[in-house]
């Protein structure tokens, strides 16, 4: 990780204080004067802060059952932020892996590990994602037969060259379903519906992988050691 977020991770320094001892002169990597806080420092480095040894605090993971009408950026926008769910410090290191649509609500996963969220998030590692989704429109049993046939293949998404990834379609009524997929394309779920004439009117992620939404709306858990391990 980059030597000022070790600092920021191993004391109470904010960022700018961080940047403001490497640049007194503050800060030894291996021995050796540190004078540029993007530098990349690895576990077995040692650095000092003041003859300090620094150790940095372990990562964090959570789940947190979103609300409706609030974004998943770390600030405020035409919603609140999710993040003010949490009641723990550091708040402004964390992320989500795997952002919801302000509308949409669920399991939301958050750490400050970069490597694990990637993890999460990239389609290569096909971690599914299974959400309940509510259709304006009611789906015959050939008409849900043949979307199934459909996303199992992949289906155009308008202004996207590549085809979605297989995803599962499992009809619950004629206007709910589960669908799970393995990416996250920006409104990738109400653009798969759209693209098969039907619209979304309700979107809730239930499980990650597999790990499942078990806490009510707003709260938060750490999540356990097996978890974190399945996911990353
Ligand atoms: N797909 C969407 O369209 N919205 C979300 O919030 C998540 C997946």
């Amino acid at each position: 990780m980059r030597l000022d977020k070790l600092l920021c991770k191993s004391t109470e320094l904010t960022k700018p204080e961080a940047i403001q001892c490497i640049h007194a002169g503050d800060v030894l990597v291996n021995g050796m004067l540190a004078v540029n806080e993007a530098m990349q420092v690895h576990e077995n480095n040692v650095v000092l802060l003041n003859g300090v040894k620094l150790v940095p605090r372990a990562f964090r993971y959570l789940l947190l059952h979103k609300p409706a009408n609030t974004v998943c950026s770390n600030i405020d926008e035409a919603y609140p932020s999710v993040f003010h769910c949490l009641d723990i410090d550091k708040v402004s290191e964390l992320h989500i892996a795997g952002r919801l649509d302000a509308d949409t609500t669920g399991l939301v996963l958050i750490t400050d590990d970069g490597r694990w969220s990637f993890h999460i998030t990239s389609p290569k590692n096909a971690c599914r994602k299974v959400y309940r989704v509510g259709l304006s429109r009611a789906m015959s049993n050939d008409a849900a037969a043949d979307i199934s046939e459909k996303f199992a293949k992949g289906i155009q998404l308008q202004g996207e060259d590549k085809l979605t990834l297989p995803a599962d379609l499992e009809i619950l009524t004629p206007k709910e379903v589960l669908l799970t997929i393995t990416e996250g394309r920006f409104h990738q779920v109400k653009r798969m519906f759209a693209a098969v004439g039907n619209r979304v009117v309700s979107l809730h992620r239930e499980q990650i992988g597999d790990v499942y939404l078990d806490v009510e709306v707003g709260q938060w858990r750490y999540l356990t050691e097996p978890e974190i391990a399945s996911l990353g």
